[in-house]
């Protein structure tokens, strides 16, 4: 692993990577069906609105995911010079089709639990990790960034409570096959601050800040306090959703990932810097669910967007944008 290149590395402690999943963890768990060109829309919109890492493919079975059939149309077709674009790939049939559409960027995906490996990747742990290994060698030799997501860290569907030690002996397997960074996940949304603690705090001594991300879900509210935590400790790279696009296919009704409007509101409100403009990311959000038809049959989780939008509202039915004047407020 060659430090230099990790894009993830912290030279400032005040700057925070924000790692985007909405093209692709979001519209993944989404009913509806999105087209081609509606998720071009959303990526161009993603990247002009500053967004450095944008995950917007999967290489996995069309049959098991259809809404990331189109992978590989999307790499072919979205401009993605100047960003870092990110697909998954479970094994290394995924990794050949990635490397067919010159994949730069790639995330492999394993869980803290068995029953959830098992559903998700059809593997058990070992089974995957051993899969992963042959993934990393043949991308290493590719130049690909690989990434690592254990998902189920603090909770299972099918297990309970997850124990940090249990957690973070997979975060250690996969972090020894030489990955960028380990995202961690708390897939079902049921981490409370005190076990972000207990799972960050090893995690950053054995990764390092730029080794180290945090995958939230809003699920029961806690996702930022949870974010909160984990920048306390020293997290500087955090997964999140435009909208908060996404769900678990194992909690129907449940909100998705931690909206990325709302981790940067909460991040520029506290100093800290990440290169995206709110302001453009709320349009693109706004205009994305818009369009699709049908709407996804329920609105968006994103707090600050809903206000974000109300406001919007409001200035149109007031006439007062028209002249520009409220129009330029930044929310
Ligand atoms: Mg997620």
């Amino acid at each position: 692993m060659s430090a230099a290149k990790n894009p993830f590395a912290v030279k400032n402690d005040s700057f925070v990577h924000v790692f985007e999943v909405g093209a692709r963890d979001g519209l993944q768990n989404e009913k509806v069906e999105i087209s081609l060109e509606q998720k071009l829309m959303l990526i161009a919109g993603l990247k002009a609105a500053g967004l450095k890492h944008l995950e917007v493919g999967a290489f996995v079975r069309a049959d098991r995911v259809p809404q990331m059939a189109d992978s590989e149309e999307v790499f072919r077709r979205a401009d993605l010079k100047g960003v870092h674009a990110w697909s998954l790939v479970p094994n290394r049939k995924g990794l050949e089709r990635a490397i067919e559409v010159g994949v730069k960027n790639i995330a492999i995906f394993t869980a803290a639990t068995e029953s959830f490996a098992q559903r998700n990747i059809r593997m058990s742990i070992p089974q995957s990790l051993s899969e992963f290994k042959e993934v990393v060698a043949v991308a290493r030799k590719k130049k690909i960034l690989v990434r690592g997501y254990v998902s189920t860290a603090f909770g299972c569907p099918f297990e309970g409570k997850v124990a940090p030690k249990k957690a973070l002996k997979v975060v250690e397997s996969l972090w020894r096959l030489g990955v960028e960074q380990v995202s961690i996940g708390d897939t079902i949304g049921v981490a409370t601050p005190e076990g972000i603690e207990a799972v960050f705090k090893p995690a950053l001594k054995m990764m390092k800040k730029a080794g180290t991300a945090a995958h939230l879900h809003d699920t029961r509210g806690t996702a930022l306090a949870n974010a909160l935590r984990a920048m306390d400790l020293g997290v500087r790279t955090f997964d999140s959703s435009a909208g908060g696009l996404g769900g678990c296919p194992f909690a129907p009704g449940a909100t998705g990932n931690l909206a990325t409007e709302d981790l940067i509101y909460l991040l520029n409100g506290m100093g800290m810097k990440t290169g995206v403009n709110l302001d453009r990311l709320c349009e693109i959000s706004l205009k994305f669910s818009r369009q699709i038809a049908g709407g996804l049959g329920r609105p968006l989780g994103s707090r600050y967007l809903a206000a974000y939008a109300a406001k919007c509202a409001d200035i149109a039915a007031s006439g007062v944008g028209e002249s520009g004047s409220v129009a330029g407020e930044s929310g």
